[in-house]
């Protein structure tokens, strides 16, 4: 990055006026690490090196970066229909991408909504809870039940559904009437990789809060199906059948979030069929398009759906909500076009068969000394290192360094977040091990 600025590939933008989302703002701008350009598996920094994508962007493009049926559809689709008021107008992509989403996802959860983001996915979810138990005459169901360390993402029913302090503190009150399970981490199952064998009992924390508030209070019990921000807990065996029955003997609805699982990252196109759990709702985003425009959506249960829809007046709004971009045509262009790519190039299914590779990979590494646990599932893993005293700073470093040893990841706290794209080779997994090893390394 210190390049003389005199050429013109190189300068650095001015960057004073961008405030820059979940970013130290102040050191980045001190020595900022800028992408410009992509292509597969790799990401450009401006003077040309290139950097291995090991966290599929953002969790966002499995199928490799700037992909060429991506751009052509939505090329075509801006010469063509540009934008269509989704509010009492709609074009037909949205419908078709629709069908296309309820075909991969599980029997009976075919009712879609399109939103913007994760975090709208999240609360349109919510909305859609509280107003099925509305519809049915149970206006009293206004509490949600989510876990510690759980992430929904930055809207305000998201925010108090997640169990990250930092992302609430600054802001005092958020929504209330959130109750958290405990998170599904556990001392004993340590670099446990896959599903681990104890734990199941843990959702009977769902029934301490019926105790607690009582059935008839309680909304929606909302959990991403592997906690994937805070860094990858993989359910233990059991856990999410035991939140199913819990949910159905007491009338509450099971929402899976999605937003990281869906689209192939467990190696199925959701995580409700890896773990062969239905849930009522999946709340999902990222993978949709590739990550090429901003896209998301909720999958409800047809009986949600209906039960809302019959309970209003003919010819009625049913539905009191919606986004100005719901269901862009090019969101939807883009999105028809990666599904269109997940399928010819058999996507998910070598997720499935590259993920041994992957887990074993990320396992070697329990050797170095400041691993202190390892999890995985699929085409994910969580490392966590031990802190150097204060929390996340470590974790913030290793990032950075990576990044400069030629590899992209996610870290959250002192946790580096592996979601490698589906279509990197044997060879690449080995490259981002051998990266990591040796920046893991030199820390410690
Ligand atoms: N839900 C989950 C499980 C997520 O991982 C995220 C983002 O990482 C969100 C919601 C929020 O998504 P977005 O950043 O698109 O609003």
């Amino acid at each position: 990055m210190n390049q003389p600025a005199e050429s013109p590939v190189l300068a650095l933008p001015d960057m004073q006026h961008q405030w820059l989302p979940f970013t130290p703002n102040r050191e980045f701008k001190a020595d900022p690490q800028l992408f410009a350009r992509a292509k597969d598996q790799f990401y450009f920094d401006p003077a040309g090196r290139p950097i291995l994508d090991g966290g599929s962007g953002l969790f966002t493009t499995p199928a490799g970066h700037c992909r060429d049926e991506i751009a052509e559809a939505v090329h075509r689709q801006l010469q063509e229909l540009d934008f269509t008021p989704g509010f009492l107008r709609a074009h037909p992509k949205s419908f078709e991408l629709a069908r296309r989403i309820a075909g991969l996802l599980p029997e009976g959860l075919d009712r879609v909504f399109f939103v913007n983001s994760g975090s709208e996915a999240v609360d349109t979810a919510m909305k859609m809870c509280l107003a099925y138990h509305r519809a049915r005459g149970e206006a009293g169901r206004t509490i949600f039940v989510s876990r510690e360390r759980a992430y929904h993402g930055v809207n305000f029913g998201g925010v108090a559904l997640s169990g990250m302090v930092n992302n609430r503190r600054a802001f005092g009150g958020t929504v209330h009437g959130v109750s958290h399970m405990r998170a599904t981490w556990q001392e004993a199952t340590r670099f446990q990789i896959g599903q681990p064998d104890q734990g199941a009992e843990l959702a009977d924390d769902l029934l301490a809060a019926i105790r607690v508030h009582g059935a008839e209070n309680i909304a929606a019990c909302v959990v991403e199906p592997i906690a994937g921000s805070t860094g990858v807990l993989v359910p233990p065996r059991g856990y999410l059948e035991r939140l199913r029955d819990i949910c159905t003997a007491h009338g509450i609805l099971l929402v899976f979030d999605e937003v990281i699982c869906g689209f192939g990252r467990t190696g199925e196109a959701f995580a409700a069929q890896s773990f062969g759990v239905t849930p009522d709702l999946i709340t999902m985003a990222k993978a949709i398009t590739n990550g090429a425009v901003p896209m998301a959506a909720v999958a409800a249960a047809r009986f949600i759906h209906d039960t809302v829809m019959d309970a209003a007046p003919e010819g009625a709004i049913e539905f009191f909500h919606g986004y100005t971009w719901s269901a862009h045509p090019v969101a939807c262009a883009a999105a028809l076009a990666s599904l269109d790519l997940y399928e010819r190039d058999g996507l998910f299914a070598r997720a499935r068969a590259l993920s041994p590779v992957f887990l074993e990979a990320v396992a070697s590494l329990r050797d170095l000394p400041l691993v202190t646990d390892i999890r995985g599932y699929g085409m994910i893993a969580g490392i966590d290192l031990a802190s150097d005293g204060k929390p996340g700073r470590r974790g913030q470093l290793l990032q950075k360094k990576l990044c400069d040893n030629g590899l992209h990841l996610k870290t959250t706290g002192d946790c580096a977040i592996l979601a490698p794209q589906f279509v990197f080779s044997e060879a690449h997994i080995a490259r981002m091990t051998e990266i990591l090893r040796s920046t893991i390394a030199s820390l410690g």
